[in-house]
């Protein structure tokens, strides 16, 4: 290996945000805390230890998950209710607001709509920040707990992976098989669960979740939605996943419709103004 004379000047080079924010269409939050105070539950859902649940939620509606009976983390995915290709892109969600997400935040949906599907409106962890490990809670780092993974590292077969239990969800809430379901399944959103890279050498860590029965992350659906979570098998992700190890507890899924005078000035997110030419 040949370092250059001029190594320590190229690395002392500032860094540049890759996408400033200060465009990105931001959400009145105002209006939507107004809102917040006008909410009527519509249903629940309750996410059995292990295994995933489905969801919908009507564009303008709220939608919280709530820890309840023990520390679990969740691994949420969303589509479009009315088509199945417009669903969340955690890379670019990442690439806009960093590697863990909290309330003013956005869902950002996959190309070519790219827009917001859901807003971060309530986030009790929020206090949480950035711990001295560098870690953060509700990631969009991590892709989901899988079985290939776990096959590739650990070999055998473990069907309770948060990429299988998202898997029978979605099969079984479409009436298709899990064959069918499964290339609908994505990178999710990492809920309540803390993580972030080692300094020395840049690998994805886990640690135990901060959060308590009673902690919620609330979110505002900007299209209709439809939701998966799974109650990873991790439980809260202190030492093991892809296992029946750990200790595991349920995720409770509340819908709340607001009042809708308070949102008199609020449309659904049109798709991308990109003409899709490509330069052709
Ligand atoms: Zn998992």
């Amino acid at each position: 290996m040949t370092i250059p004379q001029d190594a320590d000047a190229r690395r002392a080079i500032p860094p540049v945000i890759c996408y400033p924010v200060e465009t990105l269409p931001a959400p009145d939050m105002k209006m939507l805390d107004a809102a917040r105070t006008t909410l009527v539950k519509t249903g629940e859902v309750t996410v059995p230890p292990r295994d995933a649940a489905t969801f919908t939620v009507p564009a303008g509606h709220f939608f919280r998950i709530t820890s309840v009976e023990g520390s679990q983390v969740g691994d949420l995915n969303l589509w479009n209710a009315n088509d199945l290709n417009e669903r969340f892109y955690s890379g670019k969600t990442r690439a806009l607001h960093g590697t863990h997400i909290t309330r003013g935040q956005r869902m950002w949906s996959s190309f070519p709509a790219l827009r917001p599907m859901a807003t971060l409106t309530h986030d009790s962890l929020e206090w949480y920040g950035k711990d001295a490990f560098g870690g953060s809670v509700h990631d969009v780092i991590g892709t989901r707990c899988d079985p290939y993974t776990h096959q590739l590292l650990s070999g055998g077969q473990y069907h309770h992976c948060c990429h299988s239990n998202l898997t029978r969800a979605l099969a079984s809430h479409l009436g298709i098989t899990p064959l069918e379901a499964e290339p609908h399944v994505h990178d999710v959103l990492n809920v309540f669960m803390c993580t972030g890279f080692t300094r020395d050498t840049g690998q994805y860590f886990m640690k135990a979740s901060p959060v308590r029965p009673g902690d919620t992350l609330e979110f505002f659906a900007e299209i209709d939605l439809l939701g998966a979570l799974s109650a990873c098998p991790g439980g809260d992700c202190s030492t093991v996943h892809s296992s029946d190890q750990a200790e595991c507890y349920p995720l409770l899924i509340e819908i709340f419709a607001p009042d809708p005078a308070t949102l008199e000035n609020w449309r659904s997110p049109s798709a991308n103004g990109y003409d899709r030419t490509h330069g052709a």
